[in-house]
């Protein structure tokens, strides 16, 4: 993680430096570099100041992988130049996702050239991706190609080298604090799950908040009124998500902005991606004023799925549902938007879901196949509808889903793999003491029905009349209503 030039400390500070061989040098190309004093694997990378180039060294302590995998259809063709210790590679040990190292002995260093052209072809990173010379969007594993390893717990380290004035945004957690931080830790989520990077010359900042780090990077070389509209923007979103338990749900999280160009709406999309650690990034129209992005519910919404782990796309209707719930909650509780109006926004949403749910599909089927049929409505707003079920229900009982999601945050957030929704919503129940969800889940998931809100709607003292709902006074659980849309 660090050059030994940089920090001669280091060597003096480690007793256990001579007699345990792990911190690997190399000359390469007239530089030093070093490996992790306790990583079992580490990548520096050189980026060129054309942009169009990153030569990779990658050494390995004292365990050498039998491959190097990628899940990229793009890397094999990226790839250039890969040697050991400055010897050419056999083509004989390549195939598009492997690389098989027979060659390479502990201690010795695999390099690579990336050709960042190639790379940036990877399917579906955003066009915006090129609107800058001197910045570039791309797909983390369009180039980096991982250690196949039995344990995912191996710590894997890497350390950029910049041209001068550049920065860098990956979804990894930085080894040190502050905004320049070069040297990150791979973590360990599965090699298949997506992540967006960016290099060049953009505007960089981390936003402290009480537990939390938010690494922000915008693109386009926004003048800086429009970078402190997007700066400010982010921090108003997340000190909304932080309205539901008091804290944000992540120690650190990148933040891509990328603009778009003109468009007819503030925030066109956004989304969330968890390769190496959980990350957003929201695509812009950078022109509009900030107080159309303080009411765009998009951050609020992608910030909101960092409440909950990896669901996949089988429990969609249970991550969509909890994000798009706490959007409208959390926008409330932060003063953005009314009570009553986020009230009507769940009802809108709700209706938009009914008139979506179609007679013999369930909604468990419908999660799986939403990208085909484009019912989204009907996940999204069949999750958010159970989201108020079970919400309501536990505030009966004295509890929230504030609570239980907060106490699952403590005890079981981790962001390096799969769950079910079945297993999410089981624990939730262990963590409030109940059955709400397992009932939820077995009354809804496998229904072809939307979920009837009719009962709760009465209780909570919501009415509506002609699409227009207003407060009912004499509500017996008005005061659950009020408590939901209430910062704590
Ligand atoms: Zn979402």
């Amino acid at each position: 993680m660090f050059s030994l030039r940089d920090h001669p400390l280091l060597i003096q500070k480690s007793g256990r430096y001579l007699s345990v061989v792990i911190m690997l040098f190399r000359f390469f190309s007239g530089e030093l570099y070093a490996a992790d004093n306790d990583a079992y694997a580490h990548y520096d990378v050189r980026v060129s100041s054309a942009l169009n180039s990153m030569q990779v060294q990658l050494c390995f302590a004292d365990e050498v992988p039998a491959a190097l995998s990628t899940v990229s259809d793009v890397a094999h063709r990226a790839l250039e130049q890969l040697s050991i210790n400055g010897k050419s590679v056999s083509a004989r040990y390549r195939t598009r996702q492997k690389i098989y190292l027979p060659e390479l002995a502990p201690g010795q260093c695999l390099q690579y050239r990336v050709n960042l052209s190639v790379a940036m072809t990877e399917r579906s990173v955003p066009k915006a991706a090129s609107h800058e010379s001197d910045e570039i969007l791309l797909r983390v594993s369009s180039w980096l190609w991982l250690p196949d390893v039995d344990s995912p717990a191996k710590l894997i380290t890497l350390t950029f080298e910049l041209p001068e004035g550049f920065n860098v945004s990956v979804p990894w957690r930085p080894i040190q604090s502050g905004a320049d931080s070069r040297s990150f830790e791979l973590g360990s989520s599965p090699a298949d799950w997506p992540s967006l990077m960016a290099i060049g010359r953009f505007y960089r900042e981390n936003i402290s908040l009480a537990d939390a780090t938010l690494r922000l990077a915008v693109l386009g070389r926004l003048p800086v009124s429009g970078q402190t509209k997007i700066r400010d923007w982010i921090e108003h979103g997340a000190g909304s998500i932080m309205n539901i338990y008091g804290r944000f749900p992540l120690s650190s999280a990148q933040v891509l902005v990328v603009p778009t160009g003109k468009y007819d709406e503030p925030v066109p999309w956004g989304q969330v991606l968890r390769g190496g650690a959980p990350a957003i990034q929201l695509f812009v129209d950078a022109s509009r004023p900030y107080e159309q992005f303080i009411q765009d519910w998009t951050l609020v919404h992608e910030l909101a799925h960092f409440l909950h782990p990896n669901l996949g796309m089988g429990g969609s209707w249970l991550s969509e549902g909890l994000a798009t719930y706490y959007q409208n909650i959390a926008q409330a509780r932060a003063g953005t938007i009314s009570a009553l109006r986020a009230w009507q926004k769940l009802h809108n949403g709700f209706q938009r879901g009914i008139k979506e749910t179609k007679k013999g599909r369930t909604l468990a089927y419908e999660a799986l196949h939403m990208s085909d049929s484009h019912h989204y409505m009907r996940v999204y707003w069949s999750g958010a509808a159970i989201a108020l079920l079970a919400d309501f229900s536990l505030r009966e009982k004295g509890q929230s889903l504030d609570e239980v999601l907060s106490r699952f945050q403590q005890c079981c957030l981790r962001p390096y793999r799969y769950w079910s929704s079945r297993e999410f919503m089981h624990t939730l129940d262990d963590l409030s003491r109940t059955t709400v969800f397992s009932e939820l889940y077995k009354e809804h998931v496998t229904s072809d029905q939307f979920p009837d809100l009719g009962s709760v709607y009465q209780q909570l003292g919501l009415q509506v009349k002609n699409g227009k709902l207003s407060f009912n006074k004499d509500a017996n659980a008005d005061r659950i209503r009020r408590q939901i849309m209430s910062a704590h």
